[in-house]
C-alpha cells in the first residue's frame, strides 16, 4: 500500500467514526436513510395509487428500456445531431459543447452579468461542474426544492437524500433554523413551515427571475421535446417566470421519441416513491403570433429556451468501447442506491460530490479519477450486485465498481486488510485465520 493509500484509508475510516457519532447530522441522516431504504425495499411504495409495486412496472417495461437504452448507446451521434436539429427548428438556442469544460463556458457566457440564478433538478449541472464555475464566480445559486432550500439553510455540505433532501432534519430544528436566519416564530409543525415559504419564497420566484437553470428528466429525439417531471410545482414556476431558461444535460438525456421520455419520467417517479404532479413537456420558448400573425417570443414564459448538450466522457466510452460504457444507458432513476448494501450500511459516507451510492462514485471517477474514487470510499463496495438486479436497464455497477477496485489495487490505493485477507486466503484458505 502506497503512502498516498494510506492517507485515503484514514479519510475513510475518519468519516465512517463522524457516521456513527451521536448527535451529529451525519449520524442524524444515516439513521433517516436506513429508514427510507428499509421502506422502499419492502415495497411499500405507491400501491395506494397504482395497481403494481413499482418492481412491477419497472418489469412490465424491463424489456422495452434496455432495447431503447442500448439503441441510442449504439447510435448515439445519430440520436444527438436529430435532436439538435429538431429543436433548432423550435427555436431552442441549443449547443453542443464537446466537454465539461466547454459547456461551463457557454454557461456563464449565456448567464452573461445576471448575479443570481433560480435553480432545481440539476444533478447533472453539478456533473459537468456548472455549479463549481457559480461558485467561482460568486453567482448566487438560489434552490428551489423546498428539499434543497431546508439543505442550503442549514449548510449541509453532504450529499443528501435524494427525495427529500431536508427530511433529516426535525421540525423543532427547521422553525429555530427559520427563527435564526429570518427572525419569524414558527409552529414547529410542517405545514406551518411549508406555508412559511409559500407566502415569502413563492412571491420571489413569480417576480424576480431573470434566469434559471434545470437539467431534463429525458429529451425526445423526435421532436425536441425536454420532459421534465416534480412534485412542488417550482420547476413550473422556475422555467416560465423566468426570461431565460438553460438546460443543461448530458447527451445520455436523449430517447427515441416523446413515449419514451414520459416512460422515463414515469419510471423515476414511481421508483422514488414519487408522484409526479406536473410533469412539463417544454417544446420550446414562450410564443405568441396573435398580433397580425407576427409570430413574437415571450409572452407569459421563458422568451429564450436554452439547451447545452454535454457530450465529454460519452462518445468517448462508447466508441473505445471503456469498461464503463455501460452507465451509458443509466437513465438516473438511482434505484441502485436503496438496495445497496454500502448505502444502506453508510449513506452519505459512501458517496460522491456528484451524490449518493456506486453511480455517484462511478462519476467521480470518470471525471476526477481513481484516488478521487478510493476517498468516496470505493472499498465500502461488497460487490453484492444488488444494484445490478435492482437496476431497470440491468447496469452491472458492481462489475464496474470491481474494475475500478482492481485498478485502485494495482496502484497500491487499497486498505491494508485486503492485502492482509488476500495472503491468508492464499496460504491458510481461510481469510480469518
Ligand atoms: S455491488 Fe457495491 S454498489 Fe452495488 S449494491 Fe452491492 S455494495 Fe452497492
Ligand atoms: S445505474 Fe442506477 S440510476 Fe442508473 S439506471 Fe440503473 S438503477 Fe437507475
Amino acid at each position: 500500500m502506497t503512502e498516498k493509500g494510506k492517507e485515503l484509508f484514514d479519510k475513510v475510516k475518519e468519516n465512517i467514526n463522524i457516521l456513527q457519532t451521536e448527535g451529529t447530522l451525519e449520524k442524524q441522516f444515516g439513521d433517516f436513510w436506513k429508514l427510507a431504504c428499509t421502506i422502499k425495499t419492502r415495497q411499500h411504495d405507491l400501491q395506494y395509487l397504482y395497481d403494481d409495486s413499482s418492481r412491477e412496472f419497472v418489469d412490465k417495461y424491463r424489456e422495452t428500456l434496455i432495447k431503447m437504452r442500448e439503441d441510442f448507446v449504439n447510435h448515439m451521434d445519430d440520436y444527438v445531431e436529430k435532436c439538435i436539429n429538431i429543436m433548432r427548428k423550435k427555436n431552442f438556442t441549443v449547443y453542443y459543447a464537446k466537454t465539461n469544460e466547454e459547456a461551463q463556458k457557454i454557461f456563464m457566457e449565456e448567464l452573461g452579468d445576471t448575479k443570481t440564478i433560480y435553480k432545481s433538478k440539476s444533478n447533472q449541472a453539478k456533473d459537468i461542474g456548472i455549479i463549481d464555475i457559480l461558485k467561482t464566480n460568486n453567482i448566487k445559486i438560489k434552490e428551489t426544492d423546498l428539499g434543497d432550500v431546508l439543505v442550503q439553510l442549514f449548510k449541509y455540505e453532504l450529499p443528501s437524500f435524494q427525495v427529500g433532501p431536508g427530511a433529516h432534519f426535525t421540525e423543532e430544528e427547521i422553525a429555530a433554523k427559520i427563527k435564526e436566519v429570518y427572525d419569524v416564530d414558527l409552529e414547529p409543525k410542517a405545514h406551518a413551515i411549508v406555508d412559511f415559504f409559500r407566502n415569502t419564497y413563492r412571491k420571489e420566484l413569480l417576480n424576480d427571475i431573470k434566469v434559471s437553470l434545470t437539467s431534463a428528466n429525458a429529451i425526445s429525439a423526435e421532436d425536441g421535446t425536454i420532459v421534465l417531471g416534480e412534485n412542488e410545482g417550482n420547476i413550473s414556476l422556475i422555467t416560465r417566470a423566468t426570461e431565460k431558461h438553460i438546460v443543461v444535460c448530458g447527451i445520455t438525456k436523449i430517447v427515441p421519441n416523446i413515449l419514451d421520455a414520459v416512460l422515463i419520467t414515469k419510471l423515476q417517479s414511481r421508483i422514488n416513491n414519487v408522484s409526479y404532479n406536473y410533469i412539463s413537456l417544454i417544446s420550446g420558448p414562450s410564443n405568441t403570433s396573435d398580433i397580425q400573425g407576427t409570430s413574437v417570443q415571450g409572452m407569459y414564459g421563458a422568451k429564450e429556451v436554452v439547451v447545452i448538450l454535454v457530450d465529454d466522457w460519452r462518445t468517448k466510452a462508447a466508441k473505445k468501447n471503456l469498461f464503463y460504457k455501460e452507465f451509458l444507458k443509466c437513465i438516473g432513476c438511482k434505484s441502485c442506491i436503496f438496495p445497496c448494501t454500502a448505502s444502506r450500511a453508510f449513506g452519505n459516507i459512501f458517496a460522491s460530490k456528484y451524490g449518493l451510492g456506486g453511480i455517484a462514485i462511478i462519476r467521480d471517477y470518470i471525471h476526477n479519477g481513481i484516488e478521487a474514487a478510493v476517498e468516496d470510499g470505493l472499498f465500502l463496495c461488497t460487490s453484492c450486485e444488488n444494484c445490478y438486479h435492482w437496476c431497470p436497464v440491468s447496469i452491472n455497477l458492481g462489475e464496474i465498481l470491481r474494475k475500478m477496485k482492481k485498478e485502485a489495487s494495482e496502484k497500491g490505493l487499497a486498505p491494508p486488510y485486503l492485502d492482509q485477507y488476500k495472503e491468508k486466503i492464499f496460504k491458510e484458505k481461510n481469510p480469518f485465520k
